[in-house]
This record gives C-alpha cells, structure tokens and sequence, in this order.
C-alpha cells in the first residue's frame, strides 16, 4: 500500500510515484553527539550533511518520515531571489543590504543544483519559471520589476512577457503579462529530500525517522532533547520544524505559523496538449498564489487551494480542478489522480525566521511558500555558522521577523481573519 503522511492530507504525486524512498530507524537509546537537530526536511538535513561532512558528531530526529512535512509535498518551485522582490526590500533595509540579501538567494539557488550534480541524484530539475499578473494592474510593476533586475541587480535571465507572450508561453490566454525568468526552474521535491537524505547518511549523519522531539532543555551549555525512546545531550542543537512546531518550542511558535496549502496531480496530458509548452513552473500575482507546472512524465500539477485551520476541504481534488478549469478550460474534466496538501510556515513579514531562542540552540523555518532553495541553503549556512561562522547566516538573522499578534490564544483567530480578509481581495 502508498503510504501515507501521518502529519498531512493525501498521498502525493511525488509519493505514489517514487521507486525507492530508503526507511531510517527510530532512535533506540539515549546518546549524546555535538549537534541535535529536531526536523528532517531540506533544513535539517541540510545541515546535518554539512556537518557530519565536516567532522561533526550529528543525530537528527524527524518525528514522521523525512520529507512529510513541506519539503517532500511542495510545488517545487525555485523562485529568484528572497520571497519579497528586492525594490520592495530597499525601502526598508537600503540597496546595499538588499543587494546582499538577493546575491544570498542566488547562492541558494546554485547551492540547489550543485549539491544534487556533485553528490549524483537526479531531482527532475527543469529550468523556466513564469510569474503572470492576474490582474491588469499589476502588469507594470512586472515590467518595471524587469527592468529593476537587469539594470540595478545584474540579472540577466529574466524578461518581460506581454499579454500575448504570457498566453504563448502557458497555453492559456487567462492572464495580462508577466515575466519569464530563465535562471530560474522547478524539481521533483521528494526526489530531493531522497537524495539529501543519502548524502547526509553517508556523510556519517546518525539520522532517525519516526522519532519525535518531546521537549528540549539548555542548561550548564548543555542542550537536552527529549523523546519517547531516550535522551539526545549535545553541544547545540537546531530546531528545523517550520509549520510543524506545534508546542515544542515558544519563540518558535509565535514566530511561525502553518497554511495549508493543496496541491492535485493530472493525468498525463500528452505531447500534444498546449499547456505549458516550453515545460517552465508558473506562479500568479494572487494572494493566495496559484502555482502549476507540468511534471517530467507530462502532469499539470496545480497547487492554489489553502486553509488557515487545521480543517482539510472533503474534496480537493474538486476545488483545483475548478482553479485548473478557470485557465484552462478544456481540463474542465480532467482526472486529478492524486490530490494532497502540506503546511506551509509563514511568518508575519514572510521572510524566514532565524534566531537562537535559547542557549546553543537556534530555530530555523517560516519561507513562507519561498523554502525550496533557500530551507535548503540556511541548512547549510547553519552548519558553516557552527563549523566556524557564517554572514549570510548573520544576513538572514537580521531580517526582521517579529511574533504574530494575539498571544498563545488569538494568534490562530486572529491570523484566520487576516487571511480570509486578503484572500477575498483576489476575487475583486
Ligand atoms: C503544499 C506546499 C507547497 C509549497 N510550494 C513551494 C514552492 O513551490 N516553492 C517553494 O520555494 N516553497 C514551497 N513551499 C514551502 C517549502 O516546501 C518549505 O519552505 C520548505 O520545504 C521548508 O523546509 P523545512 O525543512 O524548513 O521544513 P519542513 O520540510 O516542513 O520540515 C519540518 C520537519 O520537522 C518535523 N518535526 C516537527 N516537529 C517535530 C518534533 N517535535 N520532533 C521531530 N520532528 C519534528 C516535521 O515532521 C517535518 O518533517 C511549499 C510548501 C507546501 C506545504
């Protein structure tokens, strides 16, 4: 039988499709080691590659399988840059800093692919990605944000795209314009984590699925993780749970939230279909953002569908065939054969958390649906924090994140209402 998440809805297209996904066993007995870290996802396992590759004693528990929180589920999306675009950062933190901030994202994105080409595993990366104004209005910040790029940022790969070059380039005549960004690409997520995980294995990483973090306590320079099955003592740990904190640890939990966010699978569309031709992911202007690309085998999958409480939609294969439908008519009966969902952490300025919240231990997560490349790349800039230093690890650090409002009881209502308030605003 597939398997199936313990912690998210729906067994994935990557999931139902991947040949070997290798078990790791629970943790046995106590031990110590120089570095804990709590969450095997791009983040974690990241960082315990790094580690374990520079001589570091390392034990990461994930409390499900590597993989079932975000990093095995996504849309797969690279996106250049930080999630917010640079001109938008400038404001605030000044050119220089956002120039760093944007050549720190360019490092994460080659990190990507150089990490997966040097240790020899094949995550389906594509090159292309489109962003398309839905509304009109938006259409000149895209061909401004064109010009931004090349001419301010040295970004050579990316140009804009007129409504008619929009339509060419996604087989749907839907939207207004956008831009098309040749450095940029998707990949098969789970395939990754696959990967990372191996190389972090083999790096000499003591990794542990189905093993999950109860408590953690800093004390005497010493940092203790609690689980059901023993001990972890190290020198530090890292906290990597993004959306999937829960009650772990506090500064984490005001800092970071979860949406939900789905995603369906279609049947193979066939060479002839006109979606996407060119093979390129996709995003949209909208707040709450519809992602789609077409998988190596020819699916579209179609992420767009989110909610703010726990609560799964019965039927989300039916909400994002309707969304598929709106941009591509003809599909308006397309089987979704797999249909699935995953929490994406956000933060109330959406650029990630990083930050020591105790003694020795630092929490990393909250990419705010912008993690493929850089949960990856603050993986391992953890490590070269820890292996002697890091600035980009320092320039992440300083982006300012504070903890959503509402204390322990309204942070949820309140963030549901802020949501739903913005998400409405798409329809007008
Ligand atoms: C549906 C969806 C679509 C997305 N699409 C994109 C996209 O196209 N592009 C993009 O850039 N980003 C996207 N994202 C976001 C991206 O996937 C994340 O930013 C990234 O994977 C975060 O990696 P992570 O390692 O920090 O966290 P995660 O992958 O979420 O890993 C956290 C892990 O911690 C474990 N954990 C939590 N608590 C404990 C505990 N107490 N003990 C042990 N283990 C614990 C969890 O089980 C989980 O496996 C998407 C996310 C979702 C959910």
């Amino acid at each position: 039988m597939t398997y199936q998440s313990p912690i998210a809805p729906g067994v994935s297209f990557y999931e139902a499709t991947l040949d070997d996904r290798p078990a790791y066993p629970g943790l046995a007995a106590s031990t110590s080691a120089d570095v804990v870290i709590i969450g095997g996802g791009f983040t974690g396992l990241q960082a315990a590659h790094h580690l374990a590759a520079a001589g570091k004693d390392v034990v990461l528990i994930e409390g499900a399988r590597f993989g079932d929180g975000a990093s095995g589920r996504n849309g797969g999306q690279l996106g250049t840059g930080q999630r917010a675009w640079p001109e938008e950062l400038e404001p605030e933190f000044g050119r220089e800093a956002s120039q760093k901030l944007f050549a720190i994202a360019e490092r994460a994105k080659a990190h990507l692919k150089s990490f997966a080409d040097s240790h020899g595993f094949d995550a389906d990366f594509r090159p292309g990605q489109i962003s398309v104004a839905h509304k009109r209005g938006y259409v000149d910040e895209y061909r401004d944000h064109v010009r931004i790029m090349t001419e301010e940022y040295g970004y050579p790969h990316i140009t804009f795209l007129d409504r008619e070059a929009a339509a060419e380039k996604l087989g749907s005549a839907r939207y207004h314009g956008g831009i098309y960004d040749a450095g940029a690409g998707h990949i098969n997520p789970l395939k990754y984590v696959v990967g990372l995980a191996r190389a972090a294995a083999k790096a000499g990483a003591r990794l542990h699925e189905t093993t999950r973090a109860r408590a953690i306590v800093s004390a005497g320079g010493k940092v203790t993780v609690k689980t059901d099955t023993g001990e972890i003592v190290a020198g530090r740990a890292l906290i990597a749970c993004n959306a999937y904190i829960e009650g772990l640890e506090p500064v984490t939990s005001a800092h970071v939230m979860p949406i939900r966010s789905f995603i369906g699978a279609t049947v193979p569309l066939g060479d002839s279909s006109p979606v996407i031709p060119g093979g390129e992911s996709v995003d949209d202007s909208r707040f709450v953002v519809r992602y789609f690309r077409k998988s190596a085998d020819g699916r579209l999958l179609f992420g767009g569908r989110e909610a703010y409480t726990s609560d799964n939609p019965a039927d989300i294969s039916s909400h994002i065939r309707r969304q598929i439908a709106e941009i591509y008519p003809e599909l308006n009966n397309v089987e979704i054969t797999h249909a699935w969902g995953g929490s994406v952490g956000i933060t109330l300025t959406r650029r990630p958390f990083v930050r020591q919240v105790m003694p020795n231990v630092t929490s990393i997560g909250g990419f705010s649906g912008h993690g493929v490349m850089l949960s990856n790349y603050c993986g391992k800039l953890y490590a070269d924090f820890v292996n002697g230093g890091s600035d980009d690890l320092e320039a992440m650090r300083n982006l300012k994140v504070g903890p959503f409002p509402g204390g322990d009881k309204f942070r949820k209502p309140l963030l549901f209402l802020a949501l739903t308030w913005y998400s409405l605003r798409d329809r007008f």
